[in-house]
């Protein structure tokens, strides 16, 4: 589904990602696991387009996405759910779920939208309301559900737990594994590494720009060095998980 070889991103001076391989198969939810500044987000924003890439190659369902506009990648099959979910606050929730359908006809859209506030229906019950008056889980579930209106080959969240109560993470976590078990693909980025593990596929831990580890994501969850760095108490990730 995606393929990436390495992708190298610079800001300046500053190399963010430094060659880095790695791949996502159909229906597979794989999640890049790292600490603050590893380079997660770069990578996921060097994929939508919204960096420009030092080298390397990405490559969707075998097309090559060098060159391709930012605002062509959703037409491609991608969508992308931001860190600090980025909805649009001052616009209604069913306003938010019209931008991310802009694209589609009038039949898709109304369609797409009937299966999005099905599967979050906290969403149909608040369509009205400005998605700035919505809790922080609230308006992560109206990320994700904007980022689904055009029924993506490739889902690519950052982040969908950050800075939410424990209770609401959970919540995210079990939509997410929905989603994987409805058939959609996923690139996931998390720091919050224990759920993550246990919820996807294959699992990429990227430190300092690099990927430094790889592999089915519960023989990463009982990998010594990622339980020292990332699950452990004293870890990166303590009190986080
Ligand atoms: P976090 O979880 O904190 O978002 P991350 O793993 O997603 O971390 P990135 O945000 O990709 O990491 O950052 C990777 C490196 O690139 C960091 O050293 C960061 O300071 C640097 N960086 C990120 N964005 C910029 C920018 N716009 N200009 C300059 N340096 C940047």
């Amino acid at each position: 589904m995606l393929v990436v070889s390495n992708l190298c991103v610079s800001y300046g001076p500053v190399a963010a990602v430094k060659g880095i391989s790695f791949e996502v198969d159909s229906g597979e939810l794989v999640t890049i696991i790292g600490a603050n500044g590893a380079g997660k987000t770069t990578t996921l924003n060097a994929i939508m387009g919204l960096v420009p890439i030092v080298s390397g190659n990405i490559v969707l369902k075998g097309n090559s996405l060098a060159g391709v506009p930012v605002e062509n990648r959703a037409g491609m099959g991608l969508s992308f759910s931001p860190e600090g979910r980025r909805v649009f606050k001052s616009l209604s929730v069913i306003d938010n779920l019209r931008a991310g359908g802009c694209t589609l006809s009038r039949s898709d859209f109304d369609r797409r939208l009937g299966s999005v506030l099905e599967q979050f229906p906290v969403l149909r019950e608040r369509r009205e309301q400005d998605a700035g008056t919505l809790s922080g889980g609230e308006q992560q579930m109206l990320a994700i559900a904007r980022a689904l209106m055009v029924n993506p080959t490739c889902l690519i969240l950052d982040e969908p737990s950050l800075g939410l109560a424990p209770k609401i993470v959970t919540k995210v976590f079990e939509i997410i594994a929905e989603l994987r078990a409805s058939g959609v693909t996923i690139l996931l980025v998390e720091q919050n590494v224990k759920k993550s593990l246990a919820i996807a596929d294959r699992a990429y831990v990227m430190e300092l720009g690099m990927i430094v580890r790889s592999g089915p994501a519960d023989e990463l969850a009982d990998d010594q060095f990622v339980h020292d760095s990332y699950l452990g108490t004293g870890s990166r990730e303590s009190g986080n998980g």
